[in-house]
C-alpha cells in the first residue's frame, strides 16, 4: 500500500524536479573530442608513449569489422611491428573454475612488483556465440586492473575464432609496441581456441585442479601436448595432498608424450593463486623455458613459424569471407544445402557447383573492370 510515507520499488512516487546533473555543453564537447578521430601518426605516437587511452582506441580499431576501419587497422599494426615481438608471450588454458583469473591476478602482481610490465589478453569464441563469455569480464582481476603496470583487455567478441584470433594476434603486437614486457593470453579449455593461442605464444600454461575425478577434466589429450608446464591450481588447505599426487600424475603423463621439438622437457608443479604458493617457480620456469629456446634457436624459428601460419591463415580466412559474401553463393547455398541433406545431390557434386558459380562471377567481374578501364 502506498501511505505517501513508505517508498516502495513497487509504488511510482512523485518525482522532484532536480537540476541538470551534467553540463550539457561540455558534454557535448568531449562526445565530439571524442569522435575526433587520431591520425595513423597519432595512433603510433601514442602507443610508443606507452599511452593506455590511445592503445585502448587502437585495439579498437583493430577489432572493428568496419570498412573504414580496416585500412587504419592495418597502418597502425604495420607501423607498430619494428618495435614489437620483445615480450615473452605466455598461453594460459584450463576449464572454467580451474582459476585462471585469479592465477593471472597472483602472477601479474608478482611480475610488476618485479618491475614487469604485462598485458592480459583473452580469446573466448563463446562471448559471440552466447552473448555471454566464458571468461567473465575482468573486472575480477580488481587489484591488477587498478595496476599502473598491467593492461588487461577482454576478448574481441565479433566473427570467427580464426578473425577473434588474429585480433588478438595484432593486439599483442600493439601492446608490444607499447612496452609491455610479458603477454598473457587466456582462453578456455574445451575447444579449438587453445590451438590459436598456441599459434601465437611462446610458452603454453595449463592450469589443473585436483580432485576432480578424472583427472584429464575434459582437457583433451592434444591440449596436454601443446603444454610446457602444467600447474596444478589450488594446492592449499585440505588440498595440498590431492594437488601433489595429481602433480605427480600428470609429470607421469608428460613422460609419455613425444619429445617436444623445443627440446624442453614439460614440467608439472602445484601452485595455488589464493595463498601465491608456487607462483615464483612459474616464473623461474618460464624464464629457464625463454633461456633454453632463444639458445637452442627454437625461440626465433617458432616465430617465423607462426608468422608464416598466420599468413596462410589470413589468405584461407579471407577467401573463405569472399566465397560466403557472395551474392551467387549466398542466394545458391540454402538451395544446395536442402538438395544435398535430402539425397538430391552429392557432397561434392554441389560444393563444386557453387565454387564455379562462385569462380564464374569473379572471371565475369575481372572483364567487366578489364572493359571498363579499356574505354
Ligand atoms: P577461471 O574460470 O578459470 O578464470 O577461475 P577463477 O579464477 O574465476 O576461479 C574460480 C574459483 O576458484 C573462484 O571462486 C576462485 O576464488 C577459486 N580459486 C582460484 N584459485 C584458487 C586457489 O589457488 N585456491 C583456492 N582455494 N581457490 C581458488
Amino acid at each position: 500500500m502506498h501511505d505517501g510515507h513508505h517508498i516502495s520499488a513497487l509504488t511510482v512516487n512523485p518525482g522532484v524536479a532536480q537540476p541538470p546533473t551534467v553540463d550539457n555543453a561540455a558534454l557535448q564537447r568531449f562526445l565530439s573530442r571524442k569522435r575526433k578521430a587520431l591520425s595513423r601518426d597519432e595512433y603510433v605516437e601514442g602507443i610508443l608513449q606507452g599511452n593506455r587511452t590511445i592503445l585502448s582506441q587502437a585495439i579498437t580499431i583493430v577489432e572493428s569489422s568496419l570498412p573504414e576501419h580496416i585500412q587504419m587497422a592495418q597502418d597502425i599494426v604495420e607501423s607498430c611491428l619494428p618495435y614489437s615481438g620483445k615480450s615473452i608471450r605466455i598461453g594460459i588454458t584450463g576449464v572454467p573454475g580451474s582459476g585462471k583469473s585469479t592465477f593471472v591476478e597472483a602472477i601479474g602482481k608478482y611480475l610488476t612488483s618485479k618491475g614487469h610490465k604485462l598485458a592480459v589478453l583473452a580469446i573466448d569464441p563463446s562471448s559471440e556465440r552466447s552473448k555471454g563469455s566464458i571468461l567473465g569480464d575482468k573486472t575480477r582481476m580488481e587489484d591488477l586492473s587498478a595496476d599502473r603496470n598491467a593492461f588487461i583487455r577482454p576478448s574481441p567478441s565479433s566473427g570467427s575464432l580464426g578473425g577473434v584470433a588474429r585480433k588478438t594476434r595484432e593486439t599483442i603486437f600493439l601492446c608490444e609496441a607499447a612496452g609491455f614486457d610479458v603477454t598473457f593470453i587466456e582462453t578456455v579449455g574445451v575447444g579449438q581456441s587453445e590451438t590459436a593461442v598456441h599459434s601465437m605464444t611462446d610458452f603454453f600454461l595449463l592450469i589443473q585442479i585436483a580432485g576432480a575425478g578424472d583427472e584429464l577434466q575434459g582437457i583433451k589429450r592434444g591440449i596436454m601436448e601443446m603444454a610446457d608446464l602444467i600447474t596444478v591450481n589450488k594446492a592449499d588447505g585440505g588440498n595440498l595432498e590431492k594437488a601433489q599426487l595429481a602433480q605427480a600424475q600428470y609429470q607421469n603423463a608428460l613422460y609419455l608424450f613425444p619429445k617436444p621439438a623445443s627440446g624442453w622437457k614439460p614440467q608439472a608443479t602445484i601452485c595455488s593463486a589464493i595463498t601465491r604458493l608456487g607462483i615464483d617457480t612459474i616464473w623461474d620456469i618460464v624464464q629457464q623455458y625463454e633461456h633454453l629456446t632463444k639458445n637452442n634457436g627454437y625461440f626465433d624459428k617458432r616465430r617465423r613459424q607462426q608468422a608464416k601460419y598466420w599468413m596462410n591463415e589470413t589468405i584461407n580466412n579471407s577467401l573463405i569471407d569472399h566465397f560466403y559474401n557472395n551474392p551467387e553463393t549466398e542466394k545458391l547455398l540454402p538451395e544446395y544445402e536442402k538438395m544435398v541433406t535430402e539425397d538430391k545431390i552429392s557432397s561434392f557434386a554441389a560444393a563444386r557447383v557453387l565454387l564455379n558459380n562462385y569462380f564464374n562471377s569473379q572471371h565475369d567481374k575481372s572483364q567487366n573492370e578489364f572493359a571498363c578501364s579499356q574505354h
